[in-house]
């Protein structure tokens, strides 16, 4: 029997501060009480959740800061864990907290049998012509089936720390189990379905669609790729020699830093759907922007679009209609 690896906590923060080099709030906000450092140095000190809730309200969970960490914490399962702790403390909610959404039932009995689900998520949502095209992309509707459950409850309560029954949690993966590839464009869910469903190849949208050859080749030198950053940090390990690739292959510009960790808008956090002005995502893409050449920006995550296209004039568009 292996030796089971230690999950490291906020017990283990040295203080370096590496993890504010790619965090946005504090790159928007300043304030160290609004970072990964801040949140742990505090919990060291004995603080309670509800001492430090609109920092731990703040957070994107974007996962920037996990990759970041030279001491190995469990930076993302932490910042679920004190969401979780803090839920059960207090009686009011931020405004973009979900509202009792978790599904009971499924209207997926018709999943068609096939090697590969796609499960939209609530970043697609509404855009039947960009599902449309992921699909007939990915080889048409007999190849990839498109999940009418598509998690997006699960993803939400995930996010803010709330309870998800065990009964739903069963009832949605059911639905994936003679699948091997599941396409998964909430990236909050990927270390979720990982767990759950440990033999599957769980990847999100960006990735699927980048290991189309025509797609490649219409990314190049003037492109800024704008990778989705929740799904890229659950698997950073693989996927920064997959990006890597694709940097060299194309020549296009990224949203990483020299750590190869990506800087992400905010936009598809609840938070930035809820109001992204309040959450700061202009002066995150900004930041993302700030001193590169670019002729267009490539997104892999739909909610980025508006965000980019509020502060420049060249194209912003989708990876999946960059061919026709
Ligand atoms: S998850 Fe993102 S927003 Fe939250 S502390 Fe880490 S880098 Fe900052
Ligand atoms: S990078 Fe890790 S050890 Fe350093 S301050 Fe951030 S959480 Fe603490």
């Amino acid at each position: 029997m292996g030796i089971k690896k230690k999950i490291k906590g906020y017990e283990s923060c040295s203080g370096c501060g590496v993890c504010l080099l790619v965090c946005p709030l504090w790159r928007s906000t300043g304030s160290m009480a609004y970072t990964r450092k801040g949140r742990a140095k505090a919990m060291q000190g004995g603080v309670a959740p509800e001492d430090i809730a609109s920092s731990i309200d703040a957070c994107f969970m974007c996962g920037s800061c996990e990759p970041a960490c030279p001491e190995g914490i469990d930076i993302v399962g932490m910042n679920l864990e004190q969401r979780r702790r803090l839920n059960e403390s207090r009686s009011s909610y931020p405004a973009w907290y979900p509202k009792n959404e978790i599904h009971t039932s499924s209207r997926n009995s018709k999943l068609p049998q096939t090697n590969t689900i796609l499960m939209a998520g609530r970043n697609l949502d509404g855009d039947i012509k960009i599902v449309e095209n992921i699909v007939s992309l990915l080889g048409g509707d007999k190849s990839i089936a498109i999940s009418d459950d598509d998690g997006r409850d699960i993803a939400a309560a995930v996010e803010a720390g709330l309870p998800v029954p065990p009964e739903r949690i069963a009832l949605f993966i059911s639905l994936l189990r003679n699948a091997k590839n599941l396409i998964v464009s909430e990236g909050i869910l990927h270390r979720q379905l990982r767990e759950w469903l440990p033999a599957k190849k769980v990847m999100g949208i960006g990735e699927a669609l980048l290991n189309i050859q025509s797609i490649r080749k219409a990314l190049g030198p003037d492109d800024i790729f704008i990778v989705e950053s929740r799904g890229y940090h659950s698997d950073f390990e693989r996927l920064v020699k997959f990006y890597d690739r694709l940097r060299k292959d194309t020549g296009c510009l990224m949203n990483l830093d020299l750590q190869r960790i990506a800087i992400p808008t905010g936009a598809s956090s609840l938070r930035g759907a809820h109001n992204r002005k309040t959450a700061g995502c202009s002066e995150h893409s900004a930041w993302i922007l700030k001193g590169r050449k670019f002729k267009r920006i490539v997104v892999e995550d739909l909610s980025d679009i508006e965000v980019f296209q509020e502060i420049t004039d060249v194209p912003v568009v989708h990876l999946s209609m960059i061919v026709k």
